[in-house]
């Protein structure tokens, strides 16, 4: 079967614009009705004759007795038990914050391999030194990318399929 990747983070870093930026470039988009794609959460990708499927999962949002929040934590375990690779997304603007710790030692719990992408690096050239703070979620190398640009979205697909 395909191999499917989930990307997953806490609301608001870019989850769904990195998704729309990854299989925006390189899929034949079937119905481009607007809003469809938009919504869409699974989408299908190919980078070096690979072909894998991507699921945005929407936000993880902190544990809390919330219904709503914790079944969209439930359906974000969901989407991680059945991924072969994860995508941590996290934001450079605003470094490293609990949830992040939170949800990298979920991930490592899961025993998946997880790909850390720090995005919003909007600016070419050498990452801010906010940077480097994210090898602290100890989850190897983080990728800069910015979502907007597309600014290193290569080098995250290449981590990607380095694992199928
Ligand atoms: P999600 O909640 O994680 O799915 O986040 P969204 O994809 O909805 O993005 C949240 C906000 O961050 C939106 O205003 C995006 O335009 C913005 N955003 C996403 N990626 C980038 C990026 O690479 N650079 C900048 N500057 N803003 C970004
Ligand atoms: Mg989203």
């Amino acid at each position: 079967a395909k191999p499917v990747v989930a990307i997953v983070g806490r609301p608001n870093v870019g989850k769904s614009t990195l998704f729309n930026k990854l299989i925006g470039e390189r899929l034949s988009i079937v119905d481009d009705t607007p809003g469809v794609t938009r919504d869409r959460i699974y989408g299908e990708c190919e980078w070096r004759n690979r072909k894998f499927s991507i699921v945005d999962t929407g936000g993880i949002e902190p544990a809390s007795g919330d219904v709503i929040l914790s079944q969209m934590r439930m359906q974000a375990q969901l989407a991680i038990d059945a991924a072969d690779v994860i995508v941590l997304v996290a934001d450079i603007r605003t470094g490293v914050v609990a949830t992040d710790s939170d949800i990298a030692a979920m991930l490592l719990k899961s025993g998946r391999p997880v790909v850390l992408c720090v995005n919003k690096c909007d600016m070419i050239g050498e990452p801010p030194a906010e940077f480097y703070e994210f090898y602290n979620l100890g989850l190897g190398d983080p990728v800069a990318v910015s979502s907007v640009h597309g600014h290193g979205t290569g080098d995250l697909l290449d981590r990607i399929v380095e694992y199928f």
